[in-house]
């Protein structure tokens, strides 16, 4: 398939096609399990050449096989004007990668101040020991990041939307600052994947995704990814390189695997989060329902402007209660687990504190906060277990 062609089918068809080259899959579906470390050359004439061109070539495991090259190719034709994607063994890696491609002893990076807390703590940890200095910027500072941007500035990173709170920032205009004065964009596009937001479109330096969500969307591998905009691949390549990062065959396969059905599963995530989050906002023990498609959200107006759909993840403020009213809602639902990450079939429920984590502004939330992943069960069915749990936190 050309690229022409990818670039008009619809988002189903393009998943399902998406790095299903002939070469790499011999009339087999989808690419198998090619493990490997040691790659065997006839002779020392064709190792020598393997050498001088590893691009797509089996050369050596840490430079990855077809299965690999597959879900890369996969992922950088889902964002169009993309150069190349870099797989990682999570997304926290594949922030780790992306920023360190950029930046440099002395460099100041712009972190968006709802961002993913390892994100923070990366900022504040690694880079601060390198000599990279971090300024935390309000998610919603729009064409105002201009006059953050000093001499040392070299990189934005941004969250759209955050994922606790879901502010969405003004994409365009935060593009718009950093190409006025050189500096690298880095967009977390998790929440969106590049089929709600194709963000290297959109004028994105650096799309990353913790591939473990949306991607394999079964709650069963860990991966990440970077793809990268004009000009950027080199860099990031060589950056993963030196630092030795690779994603495992086995993982890429179930990444690939997950990708098959994304379009279809986001449409469900879709459609059930917007039906419980409007169906939360109705009920009286809830004060607001963060849902970058509703208007409770910061940013809601970026959103409609600038996103193709909504995924599976949102928030809601409880109306008063305590740490043990909520306690008493999470704990006792029937279908919503309780645990880290989201983006698999199944829904899960999270308390989270996003003052915790805050440095540049002070959240104004009243009442506890509760995140949702909405999986793919019955909409109706993940209704009536929140309605009882809601009753769980009055009686509480
Ligand atoms: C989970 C997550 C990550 C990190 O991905 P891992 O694969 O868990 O390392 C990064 N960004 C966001 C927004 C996430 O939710």
């Amino acid at each position: 398939m050309t690229e022409t062609d990818d670039d008009r089918h619809g988002d189903a068809t393009r998943v399902v096609n998406a790095g299903r080259r002939p070469e790499w899959t011999s009339g087999i579906v989808s690419p198998p399990v090619w493990r490997a470390s040691t790659i065997l050359y006839e002779s020392v004439a064709d190792l020598r050449a393997a050498t001088r061109d590893t691009h797509h070539k089996l050369f050596y495991g840490r430079r990855g096989t077809p299965t690999q090259w597959s879900l890369a190719d996969a992922l950088t034709s889902l964002e169009p004007g993309a150069e190349g994607t870099f797989l990682y063994c999570s997304g926290v890696a594949a922030i780790a990668g992306a920023l360190l491609s950029v930046l440099a002893p002395g460099d100041e990076v712009l972190m968006i101040d709802n961002a993913y807390d390892p994100s923070r703590s990366m900022a504040t940890g690694l880079l601060k020991r390198f000599g990279i200095s971090t300024r935390f910027y309000d998610p919603m500072i729009g064409a105002g990041i201009a006059a953050l941007i000093g001499d040392k500035t070299r990189a934005i990173l941004i969250e759209a939307p955050g994922s606790l709170t879901f502010e969405v920032p003004d994409l365009p205009a935060i593009i718009a600052a950093a190409k006025a004065r050189g500096v690298t964009t880095l967009l977390d596009n998790t929440w969106a994947t590049p089929l709600f937001l194709p963000a290297i479109a959109m004028g994105i330096d650096l799309s990353i995704l913790a591939c473990t969500k949306y991607i394999v969307g079964h709650s069963d591998a860990m991966l990440g990814s970077v793809t990268a905009g004009p000009g950027h691949f080199a860099a990031l390549r060589d950056t993963a390189h030196q630092l030795g990062h690779i994603a495992s065959p086995d993982d890429c396969w179930l990444g690939s695997r997950g990708l098959r059905t994304m379009a279809v599963r986001l449409a469900h995530h879709q459609q059930s989060a917007l039906k419980i989050a409007h169906w939360l906002k109705s009920r009286p023990e809830v004060a607001r329902v963060f849902h970058p498609a509703l208007p409770d959200c910061p940013g809601q107006a970026h959103f409609l402007r600038d996103f193709k759909g909504s995924s599976g993840l949102f928030s809601f403020e409880l109306r008063g209660g305590d740490e043990e009213a909520r306690a008493a809602l999470i704990d006792g639902l029937a279908l919503f687990g309780i645990g880290y990450s989201w983006g698999g079939f199944e829904s899960l429920a999270l308390p989270v504190d996003p003052q915790r984590y805050r440095t540049a502004t002070t959240p104004d939330f009243n009442g506890p906060l509760v995140r949702l992943s909405i999986g793919l069960e019955d909409p109706a069915d993940l209704i009536a277990d929140l309605a009882a749990g809601l009753e769980r936190f009055r009686a509480a």
